[in-house]
């Protein structure tokens, strides 16, 4: 039998519904501290994350089981936020708690100069996850709307295709089987200072600053700007995105667990059956 969903009691509202953008949300009007659609607090998160995070394990464990007898399904996790916002957390916090044989994780930076050569998309089809993995793009095609539209890194009339050209990749992807899940970590102006300054001032930290987040922060204003453009037109029904408010790492990580547990769900996933004779096979063994 398939598990039905359960989501803990210290929610009032599914994280899907409360988080997935609708059309007319606004960027400024996001509170980044908030948590929606949760009442627990700050303490019961660690318990509850643990407890969640196991949940998601034997799910994409079963998503993973299934591809060995041809089930051609996989799930890409998109994490875009700004620096500092925590997508590496996401990555290692609550993707990390699964099995690794089913995980593929991408992150995109500044494309290299053999990327340069070929169009945007490609180097992301290439990271796409195979049947039964989930994908986590820390970062991704998102970029060639974001710091490229924010820097014009190319003409406008360039990165204003790209919009559609990204939602038609996105409905044949899921066509094929993907079930993609696009998460937007969101956080404040000042909660970004005080991270970098964190990673500023802790040694275990300095791989992860870079002096020029501190020109980007700069640019916050264009960046809303384009992140308001990504949500209002690329989030479609296929695949929608989701605003998670993400000062409050805790809420975050709990939230997108949340999220992955609902797509991994909607798989209606169970574990494959033995293709040989069970007992069989323990008598066998046993007279060994
Ligand atoms: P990080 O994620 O902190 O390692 O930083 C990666 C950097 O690469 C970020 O500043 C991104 O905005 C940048 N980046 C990612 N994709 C692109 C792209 N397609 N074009 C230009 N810069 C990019
Ligand atoms: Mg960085």
């Amino acid at each position: 039998m398939a598990k039905k969903p359960e989501l803990p009691d210290v929610w009032t509202h599914e994280p899907r519904k409360v988080l997935a953008f609708s059309a007319g949300d606004k960027v400024a009007d996001i509170d980044t501290r908030a948590t929606p659609g949760f009442k627990g607090s700050k303490s019961d998160a660690p318990d509850l994350l643990l407890e969640r995070c196991a949940e998601y394990a034997e799910l994409q464990e079963m998503l993973y089981a299934r591809s060995r007898e041809g089930d051609n399904r996989s799930i890409l996790l998109v994490l875009q936020g700004m620096d500092t916002s925590g997508k590496g957390g996401i990555t290692k916090h609550v993707v990390g708690s699964g099995n690794p044989q089913g995980i593929r994780y991408t992150s995109f930076g500044k494309p290299t100069e053999e990327e340069t050569k070929h169009n945007y998309l490609w180097r992301i089809r290439r990271a796409l996850p195979a049947a039964g993995h989930i994908g986590v793009f820390d970062r991704s095609h998102y970029e060639d709307v974001l710091i490229v539209r924010v820097h014009n890194l190319v003409p406008q009339d360039v990165w204003d295709k790209r919009y559609e050209e990204i939602n038609r990749f996105e409905n044949k992807l899921v066509a094929d089987g993907t079930t993609v899940v696009k998460v937007a970590l969101c956080i404040s102006l000042g909660e970004q200072k005080k991270r970098l300054m964190e990673r500023l001032e802790r040694p275990d930290k300095y791989w992860k600053y870079n002096p020029s987040d501190v020109d980007e922060r700069m640019l916050w204003p264009k960046y809303m700007e384009a992140y308001q453009a990504v949500f209002d037109r690329c989030s479609t029904e296929h695949a929608p995105w989701f605003v998670v408010p993400a000062d409050r790492k805790w809420y975050a990580r709990l939230a997108i667990t949340e999220l992955l547990i609902e797509a991994l769900t909607s798989l209606h996933l169970t574990w494959p059956p033995a293709d040989f004779d069970v007992e069989g096979e323990k008598k066998r063994l046993a007279a060994t």
